[in-house]
């Protein structure tokens, strides 16, 4: 049975006006696919990279890599979902942005009954990233209980997630953001120290911060704007995490420059590469679920947008005016 849907999908690569809502033919699944309605959608700022051409993609390109709804239909080959279950996931290819999509089940996952849709679309993509970050991205020296890290953009959507899972993991992080509502948030959720790094000098401070030593890792998704002195913010043998380019790619560099900072190490990461198969999918998004579960980790969604008014909330993220999760009801 055929069905329409809509769709937000961009015909060429551009600003927020290039997002337009589409009506859309949804078939059944195929192997390994399920089809599953959307109670509400994860906004993330990887969206907004797709839909500028940063990351280049075949047109028209559907948006949106999280989501949560009611699996409505299975196809051949999947046994660890069925009609009916509620279920949520972070996902490539992109399409969430959509009433009803059809879509590999590898990284669709149930959602626990105590999870609601919400949540669910809000956390999977960046509570999979702040998971694979802070627990998978280990210096060679290892990072324990007391030590510190360097959290950038810290009370946005992963940020907030990180703050608190940080805490929880017993690390000293120190927050960046770029309002002072902003740093008192990210304390609020468990940054033990803020850095206004559009007001103050982030090194200075870090090093200020800890005595002289720096940070064991720094997770930096801000890019273009804060990479260069992130790497004096390094301890020697300090990890720099690469992960995003909110203010626009890092410029090519020497690896030579890592020896005199301390014989560093440096890393661009990617969620994709961390769940490419059900069973990694499954234990990490297991990890997240406790976590949420255990109240130690709290998914703020501070902006609610109509899928009509996607424009807008591409606007607003794009304009650092939002803090946490945003999501978009369809
Ligand atoms: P956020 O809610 O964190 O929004 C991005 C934030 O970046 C802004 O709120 C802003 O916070 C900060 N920022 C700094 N400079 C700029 C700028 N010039 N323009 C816009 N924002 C700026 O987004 P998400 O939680 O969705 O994602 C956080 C980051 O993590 C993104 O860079 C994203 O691409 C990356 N990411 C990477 C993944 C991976 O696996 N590689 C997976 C998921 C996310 P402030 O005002 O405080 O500076």
């Amino acid at each position: 049975m055929t069905q329409t849907s809509r769709a937000v999908r961009i015909h060429a690569t551009g600003g927020p006006e290039q997002l337009v809502i589409d009506s859309l033919d949804v078939g059944e699944p195929g192997p390994g696919q399920v089809r599953i309605r959307h109670k509400a959608i994860g906004l993330n700022f990887i969206d907004v990279y797709q839909r500028s051409g940063l990351y280049p993609n075949a047109l028209p390109l559907a948006l949106g890599m999280e989501g949560a709804g009611v699996i409505e239909a299975v196809g051949e080959g999947v046994t660890h979902l069925k009609v009916g279950d509620r279920a949520a996931y972070a996902a490539n290819p992109p399409g969430s942005y959509s009433d009803v999509r059809v879509m590999p089940a590898m990284n669709v996952c149930q959602l626990p009954d105590a999870i609601s849709f919400e949540t669910g679309a809000a956390m999977m993509l960046k509570g999979l990233t702040a998971m694979y970050l802070l627990k998978r991205c280990k210096p060679v020296e290892g990072l324990e209980r007391g030590d510190f890290v360097l959290f950038h953009a810290a009370a946005g959507g992963v940020g907030l997630i990180a703050c608190q899972w940080a805490r929880a993991l017993g690390l000293r992080l120190i927050g960046t953001a770029g309002s002072d509502d902003k740093c008192a948030l990210a304390r609020e959720h468990g940054a033990e120290f803020t850095i206004n790094y559009r007001t103050e000098d982030f090194a200075a401070r870090v090093k200020e911060i800890t005595g002289g030593q720096g940070v064991k890792v720094v997770y930096d998704s801000v890019g273009k704007d804060t990479f260069d002195k992130s790497l004096d913010c390094l301890m020697p043998f300090g990890l720099m995490v690469s992960f995003g380019n909110a203010s626009g790619p890092v410029a090519p560099f020497a690896p030579g420059i890592l020896g005199p900072k301390g014989s560093l190490y440096v890393t661009r990461q990617t969620l994709f590469t961390h769940i490419t198969s059900r069973e990694r999918t499954q234990a990490m998004a297991d990890e997240l679920f406790a976590v949420v579960g255990s109240g130690d980790v709290k998914i703020r969604i501070d902006q609610r947008f109509a899928l009509t008014d996607v424009q807008a909330a591409h606007r607003s993220l794009e304009a650092r005016q939002t803090t946490g999760c945003t999501i978009l009801l369809p």
